[in-house]
């Protein structure tokens, strides 16, 4: 079972954040986070955003995908308006880096992001959002504003115990690299790239 095993403010460029970690043993050197804004209302809908993993966009800044543009977003718009990041360890859609940097490198002889995956043996997304409820559930969380464009998370919250007040779009801007991957996650994946706020 995960428990907060530790946490701390720590400021950022976007201002200060209650980080927490949760993991099921101490020992855990990769435990999920969760990142609260002061301001975040517990008693109305709490906007929150599921981020999975991305080292390769996070950390040095790949044009490949969206994944670090969308956290600097999330981290602005949660810092400004209050709520949660939860910050989830499934690097790669959860395939890990090793997989994704072959996948990468199936998708420099012209596979697309599923049809690599697929190739490796792997599937195009294996990640499940139940520990993401679960860490809202440990937070006391009772009702969101989910901020995605990815309607497999949307179902995640519909199907659990928390409520789902609204859709919050996170709009990125295409780049020439990333502009096939986006294609890949509206047509495949069905995600809604669109701004439109939705309510729910
Ligand atoms: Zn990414």
């Amino acid at each position: 079972m995960l428990k907060i095993q530790a946490e701390s403010n720590v400021p950022t460029e976007y201002g200060e954040f209650r980080m927490i970690a949760f993991a099921e043993d101490q020992d855990d050197w990769m435990p999920h986070m969760a990142i609260v804004a002061k301001n975040t209302n517990f008693s109305q809908p709490v906007n929150v955003r599921f981020h999975s993993e991305c080292i390769t966009g996070e950390v040095f800044h790949s044009k490949k995908c969206e994944c670090g543009q969308q956290l600097d977003r999330a981290m602005k718009f949660i810092q400004e308006n209050g709520g949660i990041i939860v910050y989830l360890r499934q690097e790669g859609r959860n395939i890990g880096i090793i997989n994704k940097l072959k996948a990468y490198a199936l998708q420099e002889q012209g596979f697309d992001t599923v049809e690599a995956n697929l190739k490796l043996g792997l599937p195009a997304d294996d990640r499940n959002f139940d520990v993401a409820i679960e860490i809202l559930n440990i937070l006391n969380v009772k009702s969101v504003n989910l901020l995605t464009n990815n309607p497999e998370k949307l179902k995640f919250v519909k199907e659990s115990n928390i409520l789902l007040n609204k859709r919050i779009p996170l709009q990125m801007d295409s780049t020439k690299e990333s502009e096939s991957y986006l294609k890949v996650k509206k047509d495949y994946f069905g995600h809604l790239l669109d701004d439109q706020n939705e309510i729910l």
